[in-house]
């Protein structure tokens, strides 16, 4: 672990932000690290790397899924994931379903928006799709959806991060008062825009490479 940056993040989402740890590519003995400090959300992407780490680690981590979800690797993962955070269409929301369902589990979900224009890699859904994949999902009995997920563009121009992320906020609350307080998790920030998300009202960052690397 990285003390400084841990303690300059867990200062600044301190009694605003959930912390979601990036532990992709990272070592079981880097995770424990953190473990040992007392954090119990992790994210991967990958979900061959999901489901070895959730094999080798204590079984009180929350696993979250952050990646593109491909259909056929949904039955390894669910059973050990606390929240996929990268639900990207109706179609993936129907598999989750029928595989939550064969194992008697009600699957949380975040569903991920893409926001920042052409600038970044193009991850998630467009906000036209929201009430159309919100309403389906609220109608799956295994499928739980909790909120949005959303990342920054690929800039460092922060007037354009704050537009982006003053939309997610946007279409979070506007989703919240549709659907209610159910929809409860607005997921932004990553290791070089988390401060500017929170000033945002990010309510979970997902933080890798700035905890774990000098
Ligand atoms: C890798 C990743 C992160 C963390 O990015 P860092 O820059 O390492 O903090 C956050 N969210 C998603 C969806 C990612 O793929």
């Amino acid at each position: 672990m990285i003390r400084e940056h841990y303690d300059l993040v867990k200062k600044n989402t301190a009694g605003k932000a959930a912390l979601c740890i990036v532990s992709k590519h990272r070592s079981t003995d880097e995770i424990l690290s953190y473990y040992e400090a007392g954090e119990r959300i992790f994210a991967e992407n990958r979900a061959d790397e999901l489901v070895a780490k959730a094999e080798a680690l204590p079984k009180d981590i929350e696993w979250h899924f952050i990646g593109h979800l491909q259909r056929n690797k949904v039955r390894r993962i669910l059973p050990v994931t606390a929240m996929i955070q990268s639900l990207d269409s109706i179609e993936l929301a129907d598999v989750i379903e029928k595989e939550a369902a064969c194992i008697n589990k009600v699957m949380p979900v975040l569903a991920e928006f893409h926001l920042a224009g052409e600038d970044t890699n193009k991850s998630g859904l467009p906000a036209d799709q929201a009430d159309t994949l919100f309403e389906h999902c609220l109608a799956l009995p295994h499928v739980r959806i909790e909120g949005i997920m959303v990342m920054g563009p690929h800039t460092d121009n922060e007037k354009r991060i704050t537009e982006v992320f003053e939309e997610a906020r946007k279409l979070f609350l506007s989703l919240q008062e549709k659907y209610g307080k159910e929809i409860r998790i607005l997921s932004m920030g990553m290791s070089s825009d988390y401060e500017t998300a929170l000033r945002c009202g990010s309510g979970m960052v997902r933080i890798g490479t700035y905890l774990f690397q000098e």
